[in-house]
């Protein structure tokens, strides 16, 4: 009886996910588990919350689930279909990745406003529409968050919201207590080393005397925990800016009242970009040492204009 009912469930088109391919799962089955356990019995979230340490992590899996939502094979997502290819490639017209504001690197009410009015409208290729805020935390003010609350109450009928973030208590209650979370376990030692530098840099970047910025930088040898600290180091120059135009929802609000008293939201753009300037260079095999003295001196020009 109940090996019949498996079948009668399979043939009505119960989710069969496809983890082939996608060798990001592979060390990770808590993961692997907590995705199939998600769409088991032909369940449908309307709203996940992808909290990770790693930006790159949750970016992948959120890639995987935008693939999943459209993709039209059996196994899903195979990752061979146009619908899979398109998502895959952040090209597909139903899938909606959310773009921060230039200058103050969060989301507007304005652009939340146009996609609560986006998400009734019908899907174009795909049975579902799917919106993806990255650094969600952050970029959601609270503001924001209360008039997405509304949609999260009465999610419209196929859509998918995607939140992705580093720390999920960033986010109202309110909010998270209408998602799915789903937590991505790091490298937390990784992480926290990577987070402790990015500090050590930043205070560095406002110290009068030069050796302070060195001194932290010169610990840019393992090219991965490099990679890291910059990322969470642009994260702090736009929560700088973030401070300057009074949102709240940062990461370290001391350091970043810290660095505003001598770091304008003109000189945090520049870091911001000199910052991802370096980070583009490393996985270009660039000598370290290089890339350490390229930021020194750059974050030097732009604080100290010297
Ligand atoms: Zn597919």
């Amino acid at each position: 009886m109940i090996r019949y009912f498996v079948l009668y469930y399979k043939r009505l088109g119960g989710d069969r996910l496809n983890f082939e391919g996608f060798d990001f799962f592979e060390n990770d089955e808590n993961l692997k588990q907590r995705i199939e356990s998600l769409y088991s019995q032909n369940r449908q979230p309307h709203a996940i919350v992808i909290e990770g340490a790693v930006e790159q992590r949750c970016e992948k899996l959120a890639t995987f689930l935008t693939m999943r939502a459209v993709c039209r094979a059996e196994n899903k997502p195979c990752g061979k279909c146009e619908q899979c290819i398109k998502a895959r490639e952040q090209a597909h017209p139903d899938i909606y990745y959310a773009q921060p504001e230039k200058k103050s690197q969060i989301y507007s009410i304005e652009q939340m406003r146009s996609i609560i009015e986006n998400a009734s409208i019908r899907p174009n290729e795909a049975d579902i529409k799917i919106f993806v805020f990255r650094s969600a935390e952050k970029r959601l003010t609270p503001v924001v968050q209360n008039s997405f609350l509304k949609l999260l109450e009465e999610p419209p009928q196929n859509c998918l919201f995607l939140l992705l973030c580093q720390n999920s208590r960033g986010l109202l209650n309110t909010v998270l207590s209408r998602c799915t979370v789903i937590k991505i376990k790091g490298e937390p030692n990784f992480y926290e080393d990577s987070l402790d530098l990015a500090v050590e840099v930043a205070e560095g970047t406002i110290a009068p005397s030069e050796w302070q910025l060195l001194a932290a930088l010169s610990q840019f040898s393992d090219r991965k925990k490099a990679d890291e600290t910059l990322a969470i180091l642009t994260e702090i120059f736009r929560d700088c800016i973030a401070v300057v135009n009074g949102i709240d929802t940062i990461m370290n609000k001391q350091l970043a009242e810290k660095l505003s008293k001598r770091i304008t939201t003109g000189m945090a753009l520049q870091l911001v970009e000199v910052t991802e300037i370096a980070r583009r260079k490393i996985p270009q095999n660039v000598n370290m040492e290089l890339l350490s003295a390229f930021l020194c001196g750059e974050y030097r020009r732009i604080i100290w204009q010297r």
